[in-house]
């Protein structure tokens, strides 16, 4: 099969014939029918995330079961399915025994340990497979298994109350689709975003206003939730600025680099800093029905996998609006 492989840190990506195997005992293998590029590709390349070299990424692959291990009962050939980022974890330790496996040490993550999804097959676990739901479109549905799911995680995280404001720092990949989903739960959305070109765009995703920082945010009356998205973490600091007392900022962007926060905002605002990241299925099956049901809609360039330097180089130049997804 064709699949894109990075063959050492930093290094350009490589389309190569590499062999397909069979699914194991509790594997199935899936044709892979898009493949959302994450900036997170972007840091894996570049060895700012930990992985080994060479492999194969794209953490948010859906397609068709095409083969299923002797051991699978709970799938089956010609179901429509995705894989987010953890495929399996020790299954003994504090955390998986606790329920959050997502803190194990010794998570299997997909374009991690294990083979990622810019291919046109790719192997995981049946239980790691999620279901997509009826008549969402491939390329609606890769996104949501990092992007759609890390917002709707962080929001769902920040515990948001009737009446509450919600704000949204960096409009991009993650943050155009936590706009729609503040929306789609009934909440009052402030977009912030630095580029007064996407403001057009970024009202016809839902928000209510567009603010520039965190001065203009507080100023348009605050936020109770911050979900912190972009990529840059000063960018995203500044927002805290625009949080109201008891306000939660959830942090879910990563930049490699330390959030500056100032005590005095957080004494005397009393305001919660959170980390959040993809924070259990039911989140994820919550987060494919508003898709599913037309509430969230993923905006996408497409591209084939022969295309696929292309789409990181735009990926990596910050200049996809708001998500590439590769289609095979
Ligand atoms: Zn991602
Ligand atoms: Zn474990």
């Amino acid at each position: 099969m064709h699949a894109a492989v990075v063959p050492a840190v930093r290094a350009r990506w490589e389309l190569k014939d590499v062999p397909v195997g069979d699914p194991g005992p509790n594997e199935v293998l899936i044709k892979i029918r898009a493949s959302g590029l994450c900036y997170t590709d972007v840091h894996q390349t570049n060895g700012d995330l930990p992985g080994p070299f060479p492999r194969i990424l794209g953490h948010e692959p859906v397609g068709d079961i095409v083969a299923v291990g002797t051991a699978v009962t709970t799938r089956r050939v010609g179901d429509r399915v995705g894989v987010p980022w953890v495929q399996s974890t020790c299954g003994r330790c504090e955390w998986c025994l606790r329920g959050r496996s997502m803190f194990c040490a010794n998570v299997v993550g997909t374009g991690g340990a294990a083979a990622g999804g810019h291919a046109e097959f790719m192997p995981a676990p049946a239980d790691a497979t999620m279901l997509l739901p009826d008549g969402l479109a491939y390329e609606q549905a890769a996104p949501i298994f990092c992007a759609g799911y890390t917002v709707w995680s962080g929001f769902r995280w920040a515990d948001p109350q009737p009446h509450e404001r919600v704000a949204v720092v960096g409009i991009g990949g993650l943050g155009h689709l936590a706009v729609q989903y503040a929306k789609a739960a009934g909440f009052e959305t402030i977009a912030v975003s630095h580029s007064p070109d996407k403001d057009e765009l970024v009202r016809e995703l839902g928000a209510d206003a567009v603010v520039r920082d965190g001065t203009g945010l507080a100023d348009a009356g605050g936020a109770d939730i911050v979900l912190a998205t972009g990529n840059s973490v000063d960018a995203m600091a500044d927002a805290i600025a625009g949080l109201r007392p008891d306000g939660r900022f959830v942090l879910m962007g990563f930049e490699a680099k330390p959030l500056p926060v100032s005590p005095g905002d957080l004494i005397m605002r009393r305001i919660k800093i959170v980390g959040s990241q993809q924070n259990g299925r039911e989140y994820l099956y919550e987060a494919l029905d508003y898709a599913a049901k037309g509430k969230v809609k993923v905006v996408a360039e497409t591209y084939a996998l022969d295309e696929i330097n292309k789409a990181y180089d735009r990926v990596a130049e910050g200049k996809v609006r708001f998500r590439a997804v590769i289609v095979t």
